[in-house]
């Protein structure tokens, strides 16, 4: 094993958004900072890469917001230092049946949080969108101003040239194959596949789903992760609709509570198409993927058919992306 002879006071396992973010905060703290990623940069076989994804502070779970208050500043300031947009503001919309205890730990933490929102009945809901949201008679909606969507692999991207205008080293096509405590000097040892060795003050592993094999190997330790492919799919508006589902309309980001949990964003990277997607997937070796087919679309043309009432062409999706998500199973 070759000693790069390299010294870091930060070495970044995995180029994700998690991983080229962090490279970017340590950097920018004068952190002396090496980031790793074992594919090309900007590969499409993790979690972080498409078009959009979803920012809220409406979770079930009260330890979110406080994090994503945080994250709204940082996204702005990481936007002004790279001169360009990754994130679009909207309103969120969250709805499901009225017993739904994670629907109703939403309009909890609204509350307790004093984050300003609405409750709908669905005459309330058809009145405050137009008629471009329906739901059950006996659903509710709850409308929040902290939505909105963030540009996944244009995000990564503007990460890493800001970890690397910082002064981080940035390399790809780099496999951490293990990971040591040096007992001499302290600090950590990081081996990659291609018979390196870097010393590291500190080691952040940021893998996604590959965190569950890359712990297994450094030390044997099993944890209860599970990863799981996705589909992301996008769907057609019907002629003479698609500005009043666009960005920059009020037409919120959205999450429908329920079985299945359904999420989505306004129109925004596909002119004329709208992302509607299933929370859920097929478990998966993250290295010997199926590549598809994903969730069933039954569900998802019921659920379009019910809340568009028509104005979205249920009958297919137009496109698909493949994804990974990984589940804490424990
Ligand atoms: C379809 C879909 C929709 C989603 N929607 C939302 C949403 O609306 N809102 C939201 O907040 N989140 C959403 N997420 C989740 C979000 O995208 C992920 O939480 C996030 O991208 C995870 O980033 P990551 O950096 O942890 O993982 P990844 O992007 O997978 O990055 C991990 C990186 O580590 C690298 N790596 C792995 N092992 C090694 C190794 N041994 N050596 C070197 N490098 C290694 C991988 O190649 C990879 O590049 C969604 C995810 C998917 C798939």
């Amino acid at each position: 094993m070759e000693d790069s002879g390299d010294q870091f006071d930060v070495i970044v396992v995995g180029a994700g958004v998690m991983g080229s973010s962090t490279a970017y905060q340590t950097a920018k703290r004068g952190q002396k900072t090496l980031l790793l990623e074992q594919f090309d940069f900007l590969h499409h076989r993790g979690s972080s890469h498409g078009e959009s994804r979803t920012i809220r502070a409406t979770y079930p779970e009260d330890y979110y917001y406080p994090l994503v208050i945080e994250s709204y500043k940082l996204w702005e300031q990481a936007e002004a230092q790279i001169g360009y947009k990754v994130y679009f503001k909207a309103h969120q919309f969250d709805m499901g049946p009225p017993d739904d205890k994670f629907l109703l730990a939403v309009i909890t933490n609204c509350r307790k949080h004093s984050i300003p929102h609405e409750v709908l009945n669905r005459s309330q809901v058809i009145e405050k969108f137009s008629g471009r949201f329906d739901i059950p008679e006996n659903w509710l909606g709850v409308s929040s101003e902290f939505g909105g969507v963030l540009k996944p692999t244009k995000a990564v991207s503007m990460f890493q040239t800001l970890a690397f205008q910082k002064g981080a080293i940035l390399k790809d096509n780099m496999e951490v194959i293990d990971i040591k405590k040096d007992e001499i000097k302290g600090g950590v040892l990081v081996f990659t596949a291609n018979g390196e060795k870097i010393w590291g003050k500190k080691c952040v592993v940021t893998v996604g789903a590959w965190l569950k094999k890359l712990v297994k190997t450094v030390n044997g330790l099993e944890l209860p992760m599970l990863p799981m492919e996705t589909n992301v799919c996008y769907w057609r508006i019907k002629e003479g609709h698609e500005a009043k589902y666009a960005i920059g309309s009020d037409f919120p980001t959205f999450a429908s509570y329920g079985d299945p949990f359904i999420y989505g964003t306004p129109s925004l990277e596909y002119p004329g198409l709208i992302k509607v997607a299933v929370h859920g997937g097929d478990p998966c070796d993250p290295d010997k993927r199926a590549w598809g087919p994903g969730v069933s679309m039954d569900e998802l043309k019921q659920w379009i058919e019910g809340r568009f009432k028509g104005i979205v062409d249920s009958s297919a999706p137009v496109a698909k992306q493949l994804c990974m998500y990984s589940y804490d199973a424990g």
